[in-house]
């Protein structure tokens, strides 16, 4: 019986302790209603702030650059948009007269300069991608200097032309096109025309293509180049 005794008192001391403790829990749960207005205003702020961080990671999402390889996106232009105007070379019919017309006003002042390249499909430019990626051993990264991935091809919008000098072939794709005489009239004469270099020496992702013109006589065509635009005016800001 005295051992029951014993056993009794033990379990007397913890229910006063507990006692104890709930008093002490009614002393805090009065501090918390009185602090919960602080303590909402306290999580109001912390949800704001949270929420906000949110909305910066996801305008950060929808800017992404949508580029590849320093390339940007362009939708193949519509076959009933193309016009033949020589054999290999369809453009695009909002800027195929100024461009014979510009031939022609280079080939009166004793300039000659040839179409290397049109509008290509984006079929056309996988093949071109690929082979050449293949044939020179080059990796994706170092072909993209040269080379525009399949859809993402300036040529496949029927607005860009790449030009030869046909008196210096041996210069058609190379830098050294730039000291021909066709490089020099184009640079002079071009703007006249709505043509644009599109790659210059300043561009950051892609090699310089004395070469590579691109046609922004239409409101079609500014609006299809108007990234390409923006992004180098900001970039020589
Ligand atoms: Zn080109």
């Amino acid at each position: 019986m005295e051992q029951t005794n014993e056993i009794n008192e033990v379990i007397e001391i913890p229910v006063a302790e507990r006692r104890f403790v709930n008093g002490r829990n009614l002393k805090f749960k009065k501090k918390i209603i009185l602090l919960s207005p602080l303590l909402i205003l306290f999580f109001y702020f912390l949800g704001l702030s949270f929420k906000n961080n949110l909305k910066v990671n996801t305008s950060k999402i929808s800017d992404s650059d949508p580029r590849i390889l320093g390339h940007l996106p362009y939708e193949e232009s519509l076959k009933e948009e193309l016009v033949f105007i020589e054999p290999h070379i369809w453009v695009h019919k909002d800027m195929a007269q100024t461009l014979l017309r510009m031939r022609q006003d280079a080939m009166n002042e004793g300039v000659n300069i040839v179409f290397l390249s049109g509008y290509r499909s984006i079929k056309l430019q996988e093949e071109i991608f690929y082979s050449l990626k293949s044939v020179r051993n080059q990796n994706a990264l170092e072909r993209a200097r040269v080379s525009a991935p399949p859809g993402y091809s300036e040529h496949s919008t029927g607005f860009a032309i790449d030009f030869g000098d046909g008196n210096y072939r041996e210069t058609d794709f190379e830098v050294e096109f730039e000291n021909t005489d066709a490089f020099r009239w184009l640079k002079m004469n071009a703007a006249k025309y709505h043509f644009k270099l599109s790659f210059n020496k300043n561009n950051k992702y892609i090699d310089y293509e004395p070469w590579h013109w691109r046609y922004e006589g239409s409101i079609e065509a500014l609006k299809i180049f108007e990234t390409a635009n923006r992004e180098f005016s900001n970039a020589n800001k």
